[in-house]
């Protein structure tokens, strides 16, 4: 029973063109069966006059020329300036009508949301960076430990070897001479 109630539905939706005013009002007309739909839809979605209207509000430039013109130079979005690139050539295409309006404000949009996401990124950047020299400081101490403790041990075993180096009264009394025997008296 609801199989047979969907497609009764379904059926007058498609007889009847899909535009749907500002205002929220649905079109009346029958869809126009000359018109094929660019979005991909099976059937013709509209009547003649907004089919013809979608046609207008649509410019005839290659997409591919168009997304050229539009990206530029810019690599991806991970900028500021790069985002901003990306809106300056927005408005000259739309400036010649070479883009739909809508389009255009999608586009914008998004490039807003690109903008918005940017400190983020930066905060990103900024706490890899951060932890790298972290590790850095970390490695570096676990380098100097491991190097302090050979030099150490490396002592420890002279002292063995030799206990007349380590001897303090030696040290001691070879200072106070060498600093004698450098002094012009
Ligand atoms: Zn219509």
């Amino acid at each position: 029973m609801s199989p047979k109630l969907s497609t009764s539905v379904s059926t007058t939706i498609d007889s009847h063109c899909q535009h749907i005013s500002p205002k929220g009002n649905r079109c009346h007309m029958l869809t126009d069966a000359t018109h094929r739909p660019a979005n991909g839809a099976a059937r013709p979605t509209l009547c003649a006059y907004h089919a013809d209207r979608l046609r207008a509000s649509i410019p005839a430039v290659n997409p591919e020329v168009l997304a050229a013109e539009l990206l530029g130079e810019i690599d991806d979005f991970s900028t500021a300036g790069s985002v901003n690139l990306f809106l300056g050539n927005l408005v000259k295409q739309l400036a010649r009508k070479r883009i739909a309006r809508r389009d255009a404000i999608a586009l914008a949009y998004i490039s807003q949301l690109l903008l918005n996401s940017l400190p983020a990124l930066e905060r990103e950047v900024e706490a890899v960076n951060e932890a790298e020299k972290e590790a850095e400081k970390f490695a570096f101490a676990r380098r100097l430990r491991e190097r302090s403790r050979e030099l150490a041990s490396l002592g420890n075993q002279q002292s063995t070897a030799s206990p007349s180096v380590a001897c303090p009264d030696a040290g001691r009394a070879a200072g106070p001479s060498k600093d004698n025997a450098g002094r012009p008296s």
